[in-house]
């Protein structure tokens, strides 16, 4: 367990998968009407807030590096998905995304970084801004690679069935467990809170 120079312990974070996890998956998404959030995400995420816990996203966004997207258009879209919660009374409190991946197009992009998940370099730049302590914290998506981040961290994963993780289910790598795997967000926020270090 880390500490402040206080000696209190920090406290954990939420991290959240964006694409079939928050919104709907539908593949190297590039405009704003095309987010599409699933009904529950409001309430659940607005539950996190209210349980004291950062909440931080994190998203592979390999779609920089194949020249499907750019920088501008991810920020543009998490500013739109921000606004979409606000609405709703909850809120996210960073937007990470990896831009990277070893065989795009775009040159800048393309290199084997620690950021793309499940390298943990998106969580520590939370770790760093926030405080928080990563293996208190939990990894919430739809992907084996969301629930292998929450192991790199020290922290714990839990598999959503919306999305890519139905078919994820079906065929789980070898030596990577889930610590629940649930339908939604909405199951996976209700894990969380019933399992709480506090
Ligand atoms: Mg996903
Ligand atoms: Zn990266």
């Amino acid at each position: 367990m880390r500490h402040h120079p206080s000696g209190q312990a920090q406290p954990g974070a939420v991290f959240l998968d964006r694409d079939g996890t928050i919104i709907e998956e539908i593949g190297y998404l590039h405009r704003i009407d095309q987010v599409s959030l699933y009904p529950w995400s409001i309430d659940a995420i607005r539950a996190l807030n209210r349980s004291g816990f950062r909440v931080v996203l994190v998203t592979n966004q390999s779609g920089i590096a194949r020249g499907f997207l750019t920088e501008a258009i991810v920020d543009e879209v998490h500013r739109h998905l921000a606004a979409l919660l606000a609405e709703g009374g909850a809120r996210i409190d960073a937007y990470y995304y990896c831009p990277h991946h070893s065989d795009g197009t775009i040159e800048a992009y393309v290199q084997r970084c620690a950021c793309r998940k499940p390298g943990r370099a998106l969580v520590d730049r939370a770790v760093d801004a926030f405080g928080i302590d990563p293996a208190r914290s939990f990894v919430i998506g739809d992907r084996w690679l969301d629930v292998a981040l929450a192991r790199a961290i020290g922290g714990r994963g839990v598999l959503v069935r919306t999305g890519y993780g139905a078919v994820e289910e079906q065929r789980p790598p070898p030596a990577l467990t889930a610590d629940a795997i649930v339908d939604n967000l909405v199951g996976a926020v209700g894990w969380v809170l019933r399992h709480l270090q506090l």
